[in-house]
Formats: structure tokens, sequence, C-alpha cells
């Protein structure tokens, strides 16, 4: 399966991802962690990425565009693959649609988790991360059971740098203008599954896993 996971910053994209990942054994391919990774490096990459996701900006659509069609070709994705993040610009759609066609997949379904803007606000100022493996948790929807620490590691939790209050204003304006556009873009090509992303994280699961169902694989 060739899962696209969209919706809006905060809306349990990642969250549904690691859960899709354990079910159907494909890769999770997240720009985002892609981007963190690589400011953890310290890359040319990394540099360029942060000051952009500092600000709530999207990374410019050449790099990004660049990164995502080297991570396609790995032997991996050949079999299926949940891109989550990505495209999130009509121009990232296109390139999208080329690259799959030159390795002859078409994909499965769109899957858009929508989310009022309020309730993101809040949903990602109280998103606290492992150090260690990456698994996300919530202060108050999704706490770990021990105070700051991961659940399946032990590892320390942070805020990421860009889940601060002055930054989710920019972001969910950014994606209400590059990213939106897009539902239409997939809706007319038939493969766009809306989930209400308000939901308790398990019944989203469900209701995901029965919009796939219905897909070709
Ligand atoms: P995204 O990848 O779309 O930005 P995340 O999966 O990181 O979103 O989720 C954002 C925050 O909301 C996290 O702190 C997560 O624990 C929490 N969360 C995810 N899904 C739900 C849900 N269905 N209900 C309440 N909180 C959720
Ligand atoms: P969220 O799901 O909370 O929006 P992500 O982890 O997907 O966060 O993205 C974090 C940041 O990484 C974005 O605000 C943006 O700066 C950058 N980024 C991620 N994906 C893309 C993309 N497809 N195009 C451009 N920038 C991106
Ligand atoms: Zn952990």
């Amino acid at each position: 399966m060739y899962i696209l996971l969209m919706g809006p910053p905060g809306a349990g994209k990642g969250t549904q991802a690691v859960q899709l990942v354990e079910k159907l054994g494909i890769p999770h391919i997240s720009t985002g962690d892609m981007f963190r990774a690589a400011v953890k490096e310290g890359t040319e990459l990394g540099k360029q990425a942060k000051a952009c996701m500092d600000a709530g900006q999207l990374v410019p659509d050449a790099v990004t565009i660049g990164i995502v069609k080297e991570r396609l070709t790995k032997a991996d994705c050949k079999k299926g693959f949940i891109l989550d993040g990505f495209p999130r610009t009509l121009d990232q759609a296109n390139a999208l649609d080329s690259t799959l066609k030159d390795l002859g997949i078409s994909l499965t379904r769109v899957v858009n988790i929508t989310v009022p803007a309020e309730d993101l606000i809040s949903r990602i100022t109280g998103r606290r991360i492992c150090k260690n493996c990456g698994a996300t948790y919530h202060v108050t929807f999704n706490p770990p059971a021990a105070d700051s620490k991961c659940d399946k590691c032990s590892g320390e939790l942070y805020q990421r740098a860009d889940d601060s209050e002055a930054t989710v204003a920019n972001r969910l304006s950014v994606y209400a203008k590059q990213t939106e556009p897009l539902i239409e873009y997939y809706r007319t090509q038939g493969l766009y599954s809306e989930i209400d992303g308000r939901q308790e994280i398990g019944k989203v699961f469900t209701d995901i896993m029965n919009s796939l169902r219905g897909s070709a694989v």
C-alpha cells in the first residue's frame, strides 16, 4: 500500500503512522523527521532546514523534493510506504506524481486527518517527544506513565523548538495557504479520504484502516 497521510500540524499524523507501520509492515517516511535528523547531525541540509522550521515556514520545494525522491528509490519502498508531511505544496504533489510514475507506483489512498485550529494549538504546545526513540506523547491527552520519561525506553522527553505558541500560528496559516489546496488535487483523482481527527487515537486508527480497506492494493 502506498499511503499519503495529510493533515495540519498536530493532527496526529505521526501518532497514526507508528501504528500503521506496526500493522502494515511498510516504512514511515516523514519529511519533518528527516529534517530534524539532518539538524541533529549538523549537515548543510540541516542548517538550511533549521532556519525555515524555527520560523514555521516550509523548507524550499527544491530541497524537500530532492530528499524525498532519493528516499523513495530505496528498496524498502517497493512494497509500500506511509508518506507523512509530504507533499505540502502543489509543486511537491506534481513532483511526487512524476517520481511515482518513474517508479511504476500509484498511490493507494490519501488520508487527511482533520482537526479544528483551536484544538491544534493545544495539541502542538503540549506535544513531547522521546529524545532516544522518537515516541510522541502529550502532556494531557497522551501522557507517559512516569513523569517526563518515555514508556518504551525510559528516554528523556523534550519539546520541539518549533512547537511554541509563537510559531504555531505561522505554521497553521502556511498549512491553510499552501497545503489545503492539495485536498482538491487528490479529491479529483478519487484518492481522497477524510478522517475525523478529534476522536480518540484508537478510533482514528480504526477509521484509517477502514478507509484503506476499500482501496485497491
Ligand atoms: P502530527 O504528526 O500530525 O503533527 P502528532 O502525531 O505528533 O501530530 O500529534 C500531535 C500531538 O497530539 C501529540 O502530542 C499527540 O500525542 C497528540 N495526539 C495525537 N492524536 C491525538 C488524538 N486523537 N487525540 C488527542 N491527542 C492526540
Ligand atoms: P507537523 O506535522 O507538526 O507540521 P513536521 O514534523 O511534519 O511537523 O514538519 C516540521 C517542519 O519541517 C515544518 O514546519 C517545515 O518547516 C518542515 N517540513 C516538513 N515537511 C515539509 C515539506 N513537505 N515541505 C517543506 N517543509 C517541510
Ligand atoms: Zn523512547
